[in-house]
């Protein structure tokens, strides 16, 4: 067994706390991970508070998915990695392989389904945990790459958040001119705006928040509108391509599917726990596209880690301690962080 220690929720209303526990020993295929940052993910908050009704938590509960470390111990059959190289992994740990979406690399949707970092069952039927701790033991075929010489801290969040909007922006086209539109700029919308500026986009960011407009600029995005300002919203009518909604709250998505072009696309990642409504108008009366995404399969995760490392588009962090795992979680709830926490497994005591 790899004896390793972490923090965990023991319960959806006790704070997270220090943790032992056992992962399996490191199999043939496997690469053991020393854990070096993990960032917060807002799933990791639902997830420890137990929110998410359709998939009920299970504790201890060990949160974490966006992994950045070390490879300290390779199995003889791993190919892929040998020690001392730099890995990441990602909201998924394993899959089926053999369903038609594992074939296409869409891990994701597996029908097995898919095991994911944390709150699944291993295919050794022991709880997955994640990476709030000292290290991971995961298959080599569900470790990511990452390249030498960026700071880890900023790189680990690629791995929920950068993911999770570089594939909605690869899927939907964006390239050299197009006119893409980030709603929320909070952990998502940040890494959606840095990765579509990358992609040649023309970025429009969509805020209810005023004070984001400085940042906005910052991260690269070229225009910023007020949701709250109709004028602002009446201004941007038919003049995006496509929209990636980071919200995960209830919000009136007609104001937003009237800002896209003919055969626009607005594309959900984040997940409002209660529905949300639009009129029909908003989607014939421009051909236009609703469109959903859930974080990506492997060989795309992979290629946006190389995409990133090559043009250094990386997280903005704040790395914290994991005695600040609790109070981080307030202040995210707030919006009060710009715009990842990264925790800093260096400072778990053994
Ligand atoms: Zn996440
Ligand atoms: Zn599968």
């Amino acid at each position: 067994m790899t004896e390793c220690h972490g923090y965990a929720a023991k319960s959806a209303d006790s704070p997270l706390e220090p943790f032992r526990f056992e992962r399996r020993d490191v199999g043939d295929e496997d690469v053991r991970l020393d854990i070096a940052y993990c960032g917060i993910c807002h799933s990791d908050v639902h997830m420890a508070r137990n929110e998410w009704s359709s998939t009920p938590t299970t504790y201890p509960l060990v949160p974490g998915h966006e992994i950045a470390g070390r490879v300290s111990q390779v199995g003889k059959k791993v190919r892929k990695f040998k020690v001392g190289d730099l890995a990441g992994v990602g909201c998924l740990v394993d899959s089926c392989r053999r369903c038609p979406n594992c074939r296409r690399g869409l891990e994701q949707f597996c029908h097995a389904p898919a095991t994911f970092t944390y709150n699944s069952m291993g295919k050794d039927g022991k709880p997955t945990y994640g990476g709030y701790s000292s290290a991971m033991v995961v298959d080599e075929a569900f470790a990511l790459k990452i390249a030498a010489g960026l700071p880890l801290e900023r790189v680990a969040p690629l791995l929920c958040a950068g993911i999770t909007t570089y594939s909605p922006l690869k899927r939907h086209g964006v390239a050299k001119g197009s006119r893409v539109g980030v709603l929320g700029l909070g952990g998502l919308g940040h890494m959606a705006v840095k990765i579509a500026v990358a992609m040649g986009a023309e970025v429009t960011v969509l805020s209810g928040s005023k004070s984001k407009a400085p940042d906005a600029k910052r991260l690269g995005a070229h225009e910023f509108a007020l949701t709250s300002d109709p004028a602002a919203c009446q201004r941007l009518a038919r003049r995006l391509d496509l929209i990636v909604d980071t919200v995960s709250a209830q919000h009136d998505l007609d104001v937003i599917l009237n800002m896209l072009d003919v055969e626009g696309t607005l594309a959900l990642v984040g997940a409002s726990p209660k529905p949300l409504e639009f009129s029909a108008f908003s989607l014939i009366g421009g051909r236009r596209r609703l469109a959903g995404s859930l974080i990506g399969g492997l060989p795309e995760t992979q290629e946006m880690l190389d995409f990133c490392a090559e043009r250094k588009v990386l997280a903005d962090v704040e790395t914290i301690g994991v005695r600040d795992i609790n109070a981080a979680y307030e202040r995210l709830l707030k919006g009060d962080v710009r715009y990842r926490f990264s925790i800093d497994l260096k400072t778990l005591q053994p």
